[in-house]
């Protein structure tokens, strides 16, 4: 065994982050290796308590962790997830669904939706959601998983998250991570105590004068950054100019009368930014996420609650947040997860893929006492390129085709574009281009849909879409409709699904 090989693992923080990592370290490093996890969290502090829709990688940390999708979904209040709703993005009344999965089927050798193009410059206006098998699934409150195994089937190309409680899930995540030998300390850090040659950080001193001593700490405190920024002063990247909002007010609420359950979350735009509706089993998550320069708080709390599917359950909680992320996530032997890391905003779902993302590679990187400034290094590249990713996604919500009925959307129409973005809107007018630099978590499918829901049209479409003769074009795609159509009608219900799992489901008032 290495001799300078880590003993002690200091977790600063119990939200989702800390418990993610807690339960995947301890998971993957615990046991054999003599590796100790100790968890300090504040029950005075809490948690910012929201983060309930995911993205499909969070199908994978599950698996890492060994959970049964049944246990998970009954022990958070859980359901499937199969895609965005946006509403009222580009005008009120438009809407279209960011599905994950992919479109219809390559042919020619090029991408699917160079045969869409080809199709609409024939004068078809099938929207490009009739060849999401995820979409059409959703819009149609069902659910089925992928069949990776029916290569020819579009089941093929299913691809689903959830949307939990997460509470349940911090819940959950301790006590597997609690079963795999990690210990909790309840108190508040006061003080950090630092090696006077390293600087690494020795203990952290809570406010009953116990000391928490350890090798690693990861630093999972939230927007406070406890060790990370008000320590050690990592610096921030702030792209409050590129990404407009700043506050949110969340609450949950019944559901109403009117209610559905579909499997999709909805984002719907207003007037200084967007309203979030998560469907769970026992109620709907929601929130405002808007401009403090553009609406007051006062009416940003009222245009949520007069905007909700059924009575609220509590009262609106406020979130304040400045978009960006840490300089340096990793310094010396702090490694920030989470919201000590970074936020940008909720739209397309991120942060708790960041928290994973940032645990899959800080165990690719897993320390020793010498902490390798080159791994370091890694670590932080690696993150703060994934965050400029996200970002040049997020910004497109905002700026290609966006609205103008209101101050906020006339300030975005006008706002400078981050280059990532303008670039690959630009390929895109061209010649309907969508090209993937390197592992970016959102691919061509995901660029595609919105720029095609925000209405972006493409000059052109790729040569090879012309090899075939156009009325065999149409006639594919037309068969390629019916095929996805007549699938997503063979699933079953998602709320009989989540049953037969043995959820318990609140009633809906509507069918989907
Ligand atoms: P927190 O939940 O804030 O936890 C911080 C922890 O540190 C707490 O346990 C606290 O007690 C502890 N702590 C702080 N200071 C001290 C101290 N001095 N001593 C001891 N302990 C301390 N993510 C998604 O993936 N999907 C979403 O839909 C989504 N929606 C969001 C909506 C909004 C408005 C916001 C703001 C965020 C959203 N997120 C979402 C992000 C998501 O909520 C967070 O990424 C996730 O909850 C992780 O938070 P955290 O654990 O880093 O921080």
């Amino acid at each position: 065994m290495r001799a300078d090989r880590l003993r002690r693992v200091v977790i600063v923080g119990g939200g989702t982050a800390g418990w993610m990592a807690a339960a995947a370290l301890s998971r993957v490093m615990g046991g054999a290796s003599g590796l100790s996890f100790e968890l300090v969290e504040s029950d005075e502090i809490g948690t910012v308590g929201v983060g309930e829709s995911t993205i499909p990688q969070i199908v994978l940390f599950n698996a890492l962790l060994g959970l049964d999708e049944g246990d998970f979904l009954r022990a958070t209040d859980a359901t499937y997830k199969m895609g965005i709703e946006f509403r009222d993005w580009t005008h009120l009344g438009d809407r279209f669904v960011h599905p994950f999965g992919t479109y219809g089927l390559d042919m020619q050798g090029v991408a699917f939706h160079h045969h869409w193009l080809k199709a609409r410059a024939l004068g078809d206006t099938t929207p490009l959601e009739q060849y999401s098998l995820n979409a059409m699934t959703a819009y149609r409150g069902r659910f089925g998983h992928p069949r990776p195994d029916l290569a020819q089937s579009p089941m093929s190309t299913l691809a689903y998250a959830f949307h939990f409680d997460a509470a349940l899930y911090v819940r959950l995540l301790r006590r597997l991570a609690e079963g795999w030998g990690v210990t909790r300390s309840e108190g508040r850090v006061v003080d950090v105590e630092q090696d006077g040659e390293t600087g690494h950080v020795d203990a952290v001193v809570l406010a009953d004068g116990r000391r928490v001593a350890g090798d690693l700490f990861l630093d999972c405190s939230g927007f406070r950054a406890l060790l990370i920024e008000e320590r050690l002063r990592a610096g921030f990247e702030d792209w409050s100019g590129l990404l407009p909002c700043d506050r949110a007010w969340a609450v949950p609420c019944a559901f109403g009368p009117a209610a559905t359950r579909l499997p999709l979350t909805r984002a719907t735009a207003r007037t200084a930014g967007w309203q979030w509706r998560i469907p769970l089993q026992q109620r709907l998550g929601n929130g405002y996420v808007y401009s403090s320069a553009h609406l007051s708080d006062d009416e940003a709390a009222g245009v949520l609650l007069a905007n909700l599917d059924g009575a609220p359950l509590a009262d609106p909680r406020p979130l304040r947040f400045t978009a960006g992320h840490r300089r340096r996530a990793w310094i010396g032997n702090v490694v920030a997860l989470g919201l000590a890391g970074g936020f940008l905003e909720p739209l397309e779902s991120t942060s708790i893929h960041l928290v994973q993302t940032a645990i899959a590679r800080l165990l690719t990187l897993f320390p020793t006492r010498a902490f390798s400034p080159l791994e370091t290094q890694r670590f932080n590249d690696e993150m703060a390129r994934e965050y400029r990713d996200i970002r040049d996604f997020l910004a497109l919500h905002y700026t290609a085709g966006a609205r103008d009925d209101s101050a906020f959307w006339r300030d975005m129409r006008a706002r400078v574009m981050p280059d990532g973005t303008a670039y690959k809107l630009a390929m895109f007018r061209e010649n309907g281009r969508i090209l993937r630099d390197h592992h970016e978590v959102f691919a061509e499918a995901s660029w595609l849909s919105v720029m095609s829901g925000k209405g972006v049209r493409p000059n052109g479409y790729h040569p090879a879409a012309d090899t075939l003769p156009d009325d065999e074009t149409l006639a594919r795609l037309a068969a390629i409709r019916d095929v996805i159509a007549d699938t997503a009608q063979d699933l079953p219900r998602q709320d009989e699904y989540l049953r037969q799992l043995g959820c318990t489901l609140a009633p809906v008032g509507a069918a989907a």
